[in-house]
């Protein structure tokens, strides 16, 4: 009773009639507060979800940035942001539908989210682009990393529900946030998105590292 709110205490006997009535109103009252935190809960979750991949949304990924940015500052540790951007998708739409299209998002989701360390986020952030924020990630580890996550990709067709396979592959744009904190994060991920481009450039599913050393303009 004390678990779902009992908040009096009936020291000189009661009456049956009563106490069934208030325990009555009492267990409705915990149900309705906890159908309402849950639909918050709910909410929340929503709010910064994608809701076909279950990946974060960009609407929480592009904040938590600048949180990895100010974590790296503190640890003195180098973070590095990867740009993932499906080869030729308008041709997975065009040679096997929509819904087929739909179905390989949500297994690339899974074989880049299968790759990552706890503390990576791994974001949807446009169609068929996603984000990773790597923290604790050296420019000399990250290629690498890159890499593994191309070939985790590209190594087997998505098995479409109907039997028909579709071969996949993606290009990752990096770029590396020095804990000295000298770029922002918009400047990574421009810098990141230039990377990819060259990786679209060089024949896709490739990884293409941006230059991290910051131009000075005199
Ligand atoms: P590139 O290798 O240069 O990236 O070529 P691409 O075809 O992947 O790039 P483009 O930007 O031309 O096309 C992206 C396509 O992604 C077009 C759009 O219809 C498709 N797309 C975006 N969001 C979704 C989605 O949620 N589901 C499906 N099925 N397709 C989507
Ligand atoms: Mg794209
Ligand atoms: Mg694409």
């Amino acid at each position: 009773a004390l678990d779902i709110g009992a908040n009096d205490l009936l020291v000189s006997g009661f009456e049956c009639e009563e106490l069934a009535l208030r325990l009555q109103r009492q267990i409705a009252r915990k149900r309705r507060e906890d159908r309402l935190r849950a639909n918050m809960r709910d909410g929340l979750r929503a709010a910064v979800t994608d809701p076909l991949t279950g990946l974060y949304n960009r609407r929480y990924a592009l904040p938590h940035l600048v949180r990895v940015a100010d974590r790296a500052k503190r640890s003195g540790r180098p973070y590095a942001l990867m740009l993932v951007d499906v080869d030729h998708f308008k041709n997975v739409n065009d040679s096997y539908g929509h819904a087929a299209g739909d179905a390989v998002l949500v297994a690339l989701a899974a074989r880049l989210r299968d790759g990552l360390r706890a503390p990576d986020l791994l974001a949807r952030i446009g169609g068929e682009e996603f984000l990773l924020a790597m923290p604790d990630m050296p420019r000399s580890r990250a290629s690498a990393v890159a890499e593994t996550l191309c070939h985790a990709v590209s190594n087997e067709p998505v098995l479409l529900a109907d039997g028909r396979a579709v071969p996949v592959s993606v290009s990752i744009g990096i770029s590396i946030g020095d804990p000295s904190g000298q770029a922002a994060p918009q400047d990574l991920l421009k810098r990141a998105d230039r990377a990819l481009y060259a990786a679209k450039d060089s024949g896709r599913n490739t990884v293409v590292l941006a230059d991290t050393i910051t131009p000075l303009h005199f």
